[in-house]
């Protein structure tokens, strides 16, 4: 759907910096665009049982086109470990059985990795973005940032798995690097970048 135009949007998320961060994304592609937040455009809450990040993202930007009538995003992200076979995927946020306790998280991933020698300690953070069209368009893109993890944390800028996790090429995890630095590269930025690349 190459063309669209729009000067208003919502992104189904409660997080200002991403929304700071899509708008700064769709002013590269389309031009000047109010991104509204979840809170802004009373969204629902929605319950997250897809199997995959694309299901998931899907769901919250169905939902909030729905809900505001409006050009609608969502994102879905998380942390695929190469020797867990994907996992955490779509349970990182909770992978200690705890929503969002990242301290517990981070503590039960080094403990699963501990034997698990430097060479095969390959990760990547994943996010699905998505686009719902009020016509009923749907596009959804992949992003994958990929690393390496670390066997102890560094840095306190980021969030999540950040301070466990070293960008391939780079010697700052994503936790030394600031979020200006880190926008600029990260699986989040590649997967909007790739979906505007489509509906622009
Ligand atoms: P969400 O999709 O942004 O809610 O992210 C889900 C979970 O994946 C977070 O709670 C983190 O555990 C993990 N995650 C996603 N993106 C990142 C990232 O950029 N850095 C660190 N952890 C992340």
């Amino acid at each position: 759907m190459a063309g669209a135009s729009f000067a208003e949007a919502v992104l189904a998320t409660r997080n200002a910096g991403k929304i700071r961060e899509l708008e700064s994304l769709l002013a590269e592609s389309l031009g000047p665009v109010r991104v509204l937040s979840a809170a802004d455009a009373g969204l629902p809450d929605v319950v997250e049982d897809g199997t995959t990040f694309a299901e998931n993202a899907l769901l919250k930007a169905r939902s909030a086109a729905a809900h505001s009538e409006l050009p609608a995003f969502a994102d879905d992200s998380g942390l695929a470990v190469d020797v867990m076979n994907g996992a955490p995927g779509i349970f990182s946020a909770r992978w200690s059985g705890v929503h969002g306790d990242d301290a517990a998280n981070n503590a039960l991933l080094l403990a699963q990795l501990a034997d698990v020698p430097d060479a095969h300690r390959g990760a990547a953070f994943v996010c699905a973005a998505a686009f719902v069209a009020p016509d009923g368009t749907e596009v959804v893109r992949e992003g994958r940032f990929t690393g390496t993890l670390l066997r102890e944390p560094r840095g306190e800028d980021g969030f999540g798995y950040d301070p466990l996790f070293l960008p391939d090429g780079s010697s700052l995890t994503a936790g030394e690097m600031g979020p200006a630095r880190k926008n600029a590269i990260s699986h989040r930025a590649l997967a909007f970048r790739a979906l505007l690349g489509v509906i622009a």
